[in-house]
């Protein structure tokens, strides 16, 4: 059996480029599709190659693409399975096979010297662009990995929020609109596996209008560990002609909100929320939205209007500490609510450290703790 990518098809109208494919995995078949607005595409395979690795991996199956492959890549790729199954041994490694040789490979002209830079509105990304504002041209937004592609209000939202920031600067927008997420869900983790493979995809569709792609970072040099996006990974999707750089690594996420909290436009659009409860923009309550009010707060920044309701101590200290991820920026935003002497937030932080739950997951066995977690869900 094989992962086979076929009918890599373009159509392009005034207002947009849009290119299909059909991946046929483990018996089933998506078509799956990206439309553009803001950029021309790409009509070779690299971008499929990105979007069906890791699922390919997960199913240890051959991986056949219909479609030139840049030689970097190729390598890259082989590097990203080491690496990966490394990390996580159940997924295997796999031949790539691709219809066209290297030598039928064409030269292509690097007809640009735009850089874009991923920009969902979040912390990490306003660090980035900021940081990089001379030399980003353009900010690339995406519908269909955090926010779903039938949720249109929080869509049309963030759409407004990215292009009064782009105008802001100077910078154009490219809008990618994808349901790979839908294929790529089937397989592997969205954040452990895949989520940086999903932005190398839509980076690489772009490499006839960009040379260098800024994917912004979600932890810092020091809390590195395997996970979708990560500066040892990231990298490797780049081509001959297009650099994929992983950002940020440098600054801890209190340290980029304390860098960006100041700038009107963060102000007025700062989007940091997973869950959207509520239909909310930030819905103010999930693990990501208590993370980032907690450090505002422990900053002693009073006025986000895009959180439109007060933190709640209660949720904060409900945190699960016991989550590695959670557990590194509750850590942070502890110290920074001790440096502020802020007693009841750092109160509400050893609480969520120190919790019941927290400490049974330290203490406990694995096999104990998958029987008791359905008591605290
Ligand atoms: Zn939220």
């Amino acid at each position: 059996m094989s992962v086979v990518v076929s009918r890599i098809t373009r159509s392009d109208t005034e207002t947009q480029c849009r290119t299909q494919a059909l991946i046929e995995a483990a018996a089933a078949r998506y078509e799956i599709s990206y439309e553009v607005k803001g950029s021309a595409i790409a009509d070779d395979a690299n971008a499929w190659l990105a979007a069906s690795l890791f699922p390919a991996m997960k199913l240890g199956e051959t991986l056949r693409l219909e479609g030139l492959l840049d030689n970097q890549l190729l390598q890259g790729a082989s590097r990203l399975q080491d690496i990966f199954h490394v990390w996580y041994p159940d997924l295997r490694k796999v031949s790539i096979e691709s219809r066209l040789s290297d030598s039928s490979k064409k030269e292509r002209p690097i007809a640009t010297h735009a850089v874009g830079c991923f920009f969902s509105g979040g912390v990490d990304s306003f660090y980035s662009i900021l940081k990089h504002k001379e030399e980003i041209t353009h900010l690339l937004f995406i519908h269909g990995f955090d926010i779903r592609l039938d949720d249109q209000k929080i869509y049309q939202a963030s759409l407004k929020a990215v292009h009064e920031v782009a105008e802001a600067l100077g910078k154009e927008v490219i809008e990618i609109r994808t349901n790979l997420r839908d294929f790529g869900d089937r397989y592997v983790k969205w954040g452990e596996h895949y989520f940086g493979a999903a932005l190398a995809s839509t980076a690489l569709l772009l490499s006839c209008q960009l040379k260098k792609v800024y994917l912004p970072s979600s932890h810092t040099y020091e809390h590195l560990h395997p996970w979708g996006s990560h500066p040892l990974l990231d990298p490797l999707w780049s081509t001959e002609t297009m650099e994929i750089v992983h950002d940020g690594c440098e600054a801890s996420r209190i340290e980029k909100i304390a860098q960006i909290a100041s700038y009107d436009m963060v102000r007025k659009s700062l989007r940091v929320c997973w869950l959207n409860w509520d239909r909310a923009y930030n819905c103010g309550r999930c693990e990501k939205c208590l993370r980032t009010m907690t450090s505002l707060r422990a900053l002693g920044v009073s006025d986000m209007p895009t959180f439109n309701r007060a933190l709640d101590l209660s949720l904060v200290s409900r945190l699960d500490g016991s989550n590695p991820t959670t557990r590194i920026f509750i850590q942070e935003n502890l110290k920074a609510a001790e440096e502020s002497n802020d007693v009841s937030l750092a109160k509400a932080l050893r609480k969520a450290l120190n919790g019941r739950y927290s400490r049974i997951v330290r203490n406990g066995s694995e096999r104990i703790l998958r029987k008791l977690r359905p008591l605290f869900k």
